[in-house]
């Protein structure tokens, strides 16, 4: 199979050696968890030959998704994670087997309770170096998020100018986007003017959420429609 990296990936720690060295006052494994899963490590030079890598500190398995990390104390292999927002299992690492979040990364989050008895379907989006593609929300943020969505995408699909479109449809793509530029000016204004620090509902907490949805819900198309030019609005 073609692929434009090895097996085998070095990723970089944010500081240097001079961080690895803080890092290893403490659980030297956790900090490189962390910078792993939250896009603090870039991925860089990759190798079939794990020997290629033996001075990096971190070092990504892309085939089976482990990561180890090299310290004064040996190497430690671990697949990376975090706490389940949902239960009291834990994210990990996998490799995609069905669509999820980026089509051109091969990883996901996956809940290691995904076959207990009570399973947990929990799944959360990566990157494609494998770092966490959205912040830890739990299920009933995530679901809020996506209510919230559905109310917003009215206030562009439901525009005059895209019910109405006549043109050229190669147009379109160009009239649509307008339509989702004019809606996220409309909504973040509107989110402004009701003290609302986040302005993006793929990173609301609950009780935003509670205020973008009915911002979202209660809003008049003409009123969206006057946000349409950001110079002259
Ligand atoms: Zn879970």
């Amino acid at each position: 199979m073609a692929s434009s990296k090895a097996q085998y990936v070095h990723y970089s720690i944010p500081g240097g050696e001079k961080t690895f060295a803080e890092w290893e006052k403490g659980d030297v494994s956790e900090h490189a968890n962390s910078a792993f899963i939250f896009g603090d490590s870039k991925p860089g030079k990759s190798s079939d030959d794990l020997a290629d890598l033996e001075r990096s500190r971190i070092v990504l398995d892309t085939k089976s998704g482990n990561l180890r990390v090299r310290s004064s104390q040996g190497d430690r292999w671990f697949r990376p994670g975090h706490r389940c927002p949902d239960c009291a299992g834990r994210l990990e690492l996998k490799k995609k087997f069905f669509a999820c979040g980026n089509p051109k990364s091969p990883w996901f989050y996956l809940c290691s309770n995904h076959e207990a008895e009570t399973a947990c379907k929990t799944v959360l989006p990566a990157n494609t170096g494998g770092s966490l593609a959205s912040d830890i929300a739990d299920a009933e943020t995530r679901r809020a998020r996506k209510l919230t969505r559905e109310q917003f995408d009215r206030l562009w699909k439901e525009a005059p100018d895209i019910l109405d479109w006549a043109g050229d449809p190669d147009d379109l793509q160009k009239v649509i986007n307008k339509a989702k530029a004019r809606a996220y000016r409309y909504l973040a204004h509107k989110a402004e003017e009701e003290g609302l620090s986040e302005k993006n509902i793929a990173a609301m907490d609950i009780p935003s959420l509670r205020i973008a949805f009915r911002l979202c819900r209660d809003a008049d198309l003409d009123d969206v429609m006057t946000f349409g030019d950001p110079v002259t609005a």
